[in-house]
């Protein structure tokens, strides 16, 4: 696993086996952190994370939606960053928050994995709309149902980055026969994201997408194929 940086804020860790990726971002005294993954490969992580979070008191984990390779990782990730003396908080939507909380594995799937999903408070939930800073950086949650009934993508408007969870990748859409997934929910997010200035896609496994409105055009048709 190679970290890859994304100017100006973002680290990258590829998501090793099935994990997700692990975006970092940190301004002054914050950092946010992305997905967590599956928690199997955390020691593969946490040296690259720690490097970056000398000087960090606060850091919100963000889940963009509830699936066990972006949440098995949650509470691991927590208590090292704990012990390294950062205050650590969870949000996600409030649907995706209350699967984590009742640890409801219908949704998230840890099963899969051979895993148990451990429940654990999410202290701030979305409904899709709000702001989130981090340090001196802006970002807007948006709602984007589809790949499950909570997801969220995170987007900075003005350096037009998105975070797009299982939403969209490079070339396709995320699954959505999972439960709580809906292809009619996903073809309505996919139309409205084609309203967002996008430079850069952040999705949550395989490479950034460079070629964001050639992309969204693609996986647009491709879905509407579906129905
Ligand atoms: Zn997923």
């Amino acid at each position: 696993m190679v970290p890859v940086e994304i100017p100006p804020y973002v680290l990258l860790l590829p998501g090793i086996w099935q994990d997700s990726n692990i975006y970092l971002v940190r301004s002054e005294d914050e950092a946010l952190l992305i997905d967590t993954g599956t928690g199997m490969f955390i020691g593969q992580y946490l040296p690259f994370l720690m490097e970056r979070l000398s000087g960090v008191e606060r850091l919100t984990i963000l889940n963009t939606h509830e699936h066990y390779d972006h949440t098995g990782g949650n509470l691991r990730m927590k208590a090292a960053l704990e012990k390294r003396g950062i205050t650590v908080r969870f949000a996600a939507h409030e649907l995706t928050a209350e699967a984590i909380e009742k640890a409801n594995d219908r949704i998230i799937l840890a099963f899969h994995y051979g895993r148990s999903f451990e429940p654990h408070a999410v202290e701030v939930k979305f409904t899709g709309g709000e702001g989130l800073r981090v340090g001196s950086l802006s970002f807007e949650v948006l709602h984007t149902p589809g790949h499950t009934r909570g997801s969220i993508m995170l987007y900075d408007r003005e350096e037009k980055l998105l975070f797009t969870g299982d939403t969209i990748f490079e070339g396709t859409i995320g699954r959505v026969d999972f439960p709580t997934g809906s292809l009619g929910e996903m073809l309505g997010t996919l139309n409205r994201l084609l309203d967002l200035d996008v430079d850069l896609g952040l999705p949550g496994h395989g490479k950034v997408i460079l070629n964001w409105d050639e992309n969204l055009r693609k996986v647009l048709k491709l879905t509407e194929g579906l129905l």
